[in-house]
């Protein structure tokens, strides 16, 4: 990762494609003239100056519009069934979705968990729920039992959206655990089954049309996104519907959407780039939302690119890689001349990826840089700017980023010499900063250092400007660029009998970024087996789900600790790598 900092010859600056301009000209003047007041007026806002409301803004305003016949959502189905929705058709579909939680007594400021693949309904349930008051709370749908219960019970849920077969399969043992869980309404159900399971499409075929929403406040809470930590369970990071003023403008400005577009995001919609931009920003600009029910197919994928015309596409590092790794030149087999811009987000993306997509797509692909945290990108490689292959790019305008060292007690030094690595650092007080973790109000207030909110990550900043990755400044893996937290898998493998210690990395991995590792030490008496590996192995996995779970394990007699006992993680992934120990002391903090 430190290669990133290696400067990379420039990409010239808007392809020779371009037809038309992109929202962002200026790069320097419009961070000078920036006011996000000016944002705020290119939204409605709700009727009679009652706030301001997500699902207003991405549906409503257009269906109430000239936009009601456009295409909002066109839904790819596995088998090759296509659903379309206009924006009016949405509409009518939140407005059911919003009744259906009213006639359960689902109120202003209450979760509702969903956990469902790329469903149509999953769509009609978040902005039904931005409409009712209420708070959209995804679930990752790979995710196993262990970590649906930690999320479910942590955000006191009452009302789950899910279909029959993940409510079987991760949900029905877990009611037991759960009793405030009340209701669960079952995507694909045909009737209503009793003991709180009802059939949503029965639900919303007896719910009515018209739905008005409530007054919203800016500040009103609207998504909360788990995201893994270090150290304990899973945070619960609190977002507001003031956030649309920066999914608005990472739309215009980073993805540079224009009217008439068709933008395809391929997040899963259990993670935060699922919910703001598989579903936010693009509704927001009124264009076309293409969503594929199915996973990664690099045919598929193709195939959906050219038929589609799709002129936006979205994607992340991994699945680029696993691109780049097949035998296909996609520019002579489709045709992808509809293409405009390419973005990625989740992990670093390499420079070799940036010119494989300006030599087989047409187009560099633009990276850029956020986390669940933020809410909305923050740091991004803008389409009429010069591209650093290998840079995260340059803050969004409205947003002020720095690298910054920690000196004693509260005290930040910003580094202002390019090129050295530290902390990288926000400015709090953009419209989709979290507003805090959910029960752990201490956790939200350590985020917060002098002036400034860390990030977590270290980076650096060259003499231009731009931002370049280095690491993370903790322990988070990022598998397929999705987060997973060392001690959730660890906490699993230790309810296993034969377990005595367990300390979990991730170790590079060519395609995923990072697989998941575990070492374990077995109690006394008990010898390892490969018997004993593969058992683990679908230990974990039934209980956390093929995502999360460790995909190697390996024993160790004893492993590395502080003097408090705490597993020296860093010093496993040390010994892993080859690298030298140097000072463990300095490794992992002795808490
Ligand atoms: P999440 O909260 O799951 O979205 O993960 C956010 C984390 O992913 C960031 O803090 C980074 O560690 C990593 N990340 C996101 N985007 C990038 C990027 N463009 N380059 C490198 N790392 C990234």
């Amino acid at each position: 990762m430190k290669e990133n900092t290696r400067r990379c010859k420039a990409i010239k600056k808007v392809p020779d494609s371009w037809v038309m301009q992109p929202n962002l000209l200026d790069y320097g003047k419009q961070c000078e003239r920036f006011s996000w007041e000016d944002v705020r007026r290119e939204l409605d806002g709700l009727p009679e100056d009652e706030g301001l409301n997500i699902a207003h803004e991405a549906v409503d305003r257009h269906a109430n519009g000239t936009r009601g016949s456009i295409l909002a959502i066109r839904w790819l189905g596995k088998d090759g069934s296509v659903r379309d929705f206009s924006y009016a058709e949405l509409k009518r579909q939140s407005n059911r979705f919003a009744n259906v939680l009213r006639q359960l007594g689902i109120k202003r400021g209450e979760p509702v968990f969903v956990l469902a693949g790329r469903a149509p309904e999953l769509y009609f349930a978040a902005l039904g729920t931005w409409k009712n008051g209420s708070v959209f709370c995804p679930l990752f749908s790979a995710f196993g039992p262990e970590p649906v219960y930690q999320r479910l019970s942590k955000g006191d849920a009452k009302v789950l959206v899910t279909t029959e077969r993940l409510y079987k399969q991760k949900v029905a043992d877990l009611r037991v655990r759960l009793p405030q869980l009340q209701h669960i309404l079952l995507i694909d159900a045909d009737a209503d089954i009793g003991e709180g399971l009802w059939s949503l499409t029965k639900q919303m075929e007896g719910a009515a049309d018209d739905f008005t929403i409530p007054p919203t406040d800016p500040e009103d809470m609207a998504i909360i996104h788990f995201t893994s930590g270090t150290t304990g369970m899973p945070k619960g990071a609190i977002h507001v519907h003031n956030a649309v003023l920066t999914h608005y403008l990472t739309g215009k400005y980073v993805l540079d959407f224009h009217p008439g577009d068709v933008f395809w995001c391929t997040a899963d919609p259990g993670w935060v780039t699922g919910t703001s931009y598989g579903i936010i920003a693009p509704l927001v600009h009124g264009i076309t939302n293409i969503i594929d029910e199915a996973e990664f197919d690099a045919k598929r994928w193709y195939h959906l690119l050219e038929e589609q015309k799709v002129n936006i596409w979205y994607t992340a590092p991994t699945a680029i890689r696993r691109l780049m790794r097949l035998a296909v030149s996609p520019r002579k087999q489709y045709d992808l001349s509809h293409l405009r811009s390419i973005h990625s987000v989740g992990e670093p993306l390499n420079p070799e990826a940036v010119s494989w997509g300006q030599e087989n797509l047409g187009l560099p692909i633009h990276d850029n840089w956020w986390q669940t945290e933020t809410g909305g990108i923050m740091i991004a490689n803008f389409p009429a700017v010069e591209i650093r292959p290998g840079s995260m790019g340059l803050p969004l305008p409205g947003v002020e980023a720095a690298i910054v060292r920690r000196a004693a007690g509260e005290a930040v030094e910003v580094i202002t010499e390019p090129g050295i690595q530290g902390e990288l650092a926000l400015k709090p007080g953009w419209p989709s900063m979290f507003r805090g973790y959910l029960h752990d109000e201490e956790r939200y207030r350590k985020c917060f250092v002098g002036a400034w909110y860390i990030t977590g990550d270290l980076a650096k900043r060259d003499a231009d400007g731009y931002f370049w990755f280095v690491g993370r400044a903790d322990d988070i893996i990022k598998t397929s660029g999705h987060m997973v937290g060392p001690f959730e898998v660890e906490s699993a493998l230790l309810e296993h009998p034969a377990v005595a210690e367990v300390g979990v990395i991730g170790k590079p991995n060519p395609v995923i970024g990072e697989l998941v590792k575990a070492f374990v030490s077995l109690k006394p008496g008990i010898e390892p087996s490969e018997q004993l590996r593969l058992e683990l192995i679908g230990f974990a996995r039934k209980k956390l789900g093929s995502a999360v779970a460790p995909k190697e394990i390996e024993f160790q007699d004893n492993l590395p600790k502080t003097r408090s006992g705490k597993i020296m993680r860093r010093l496993l992934k040390t010994r892993e790598l080859g690298l030298t120990e140097g000072d463990i002391s300095t490794l992992e903090a002795d808490e």
